[in-house]
């Protein structure tokens, strides 16, 4: 438990998310563990759980939570999660946070930080029709305000960028309601529980980054050094 750190990051689809919980995990040396990601490898090998997500992940609804919860349990089993892991898009709801609560409570851990990246309708709506995935591993980039340095080509590994089939309006209108009314809850259970830190989303990629961490040097004293000099640069 000491030395564990599992962090939960929540935001609408389209606030950062992702973004932010691929830096941080690059940083931290934890795995990222995003559950739309770990969907749509399913869908792309075509197994059971693939196809049965899709029908949902097609109308912007949430896949039932027992397969969700175990498909997390799963990852969370595995012996990279040891030392911690940076969720992302899990839980989405009360009933997958308490089922959280309750895979790590089993092995003596428990959720340290919620950062909640706060952004407004109108941006996420740009964000996600301007959004560019890469295939190899989701990374993401945006075709204005964060674009790869060879046009359809993820700057990390090369592989190619796509639009995902669930950023068209419609879809994203669906996406969001389903934020407000089934994830939202989220935010006053961590509150609650003192972990939720709020963050301003509407600011460039760097910025929110060294927002978070500058929260993260509170468990890892390694960051501290980073956290005060983009504290300073800030
Ligand atoms: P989420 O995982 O929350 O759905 P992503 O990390 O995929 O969000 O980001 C959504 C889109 O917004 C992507 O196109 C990404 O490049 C872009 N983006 C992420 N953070 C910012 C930011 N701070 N400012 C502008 N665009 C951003
Ligand atoms: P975004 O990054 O834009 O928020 P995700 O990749 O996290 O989108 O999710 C895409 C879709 O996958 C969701 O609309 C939903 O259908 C499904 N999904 C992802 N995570 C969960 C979850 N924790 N519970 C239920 N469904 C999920």
């Amino acid at each position: 438990m000491a030395d564990s750190l599992f962090i939960v990051m929540v935001g609408a689809p389209g606030a950062g998310k992702g973004t932010q919980a691929d830096l941080i995990s690059a940083r931290l040396g934890l795995p990222k563990i995003a559950s739309g990601d770990l969907f749509r490898d399913n869908l792309q090998r075509q197994t059971e759980l693939g196809q049965l997500a899709k029908a949902y992940m097609d109308r912007g609804e949430l896949v039932p939570d027992g397969v969700t919860v175990r498909m997390v349990a799963e990852r969370l089993s595995r012996p990279d999660c040891t030392q911690g892991a940076v969720l992302d898009g899990f839980p989405r709801n009360i009933a997958q946070a308490q089922a959280l609560e309750a895979i790590l409570q089993e092995r003596g851990e428990a959720v340290r930080l919620v950062p909640y990246i706060r952004v407004s309708e109108a941006e996420l709506l740009d964000r996600l029709s301007g959004r560019w995935m890469c295939r190899a591993a989701q990374h993401a980039y945006h075709e204005r305000h964060n674009p790869p340095k060879v046009p359809g080509v993820c700057d990390l590994d090369g592989s190619p960028l796509y639009q995902r089939d669930d950023d068209r309006p419609e879809t994203v209108r669906r996406r969001i309601q389903v934020y407000l009314e089934q994830t939202a809850p989220l935010l006053d259970y961590y509150r609650q529980r003192g972990l939720l830190v709020e963050i301003n989303g509407e600011q460039p990629i760097e910025k929110v980054y060294s927002e978070i961490v500058g929260y993260l040097a509170g468990y890892r004293h390694d960051l501290s050094e980073v956290a005060g000099r983009t504290r300073a640069d800030a």
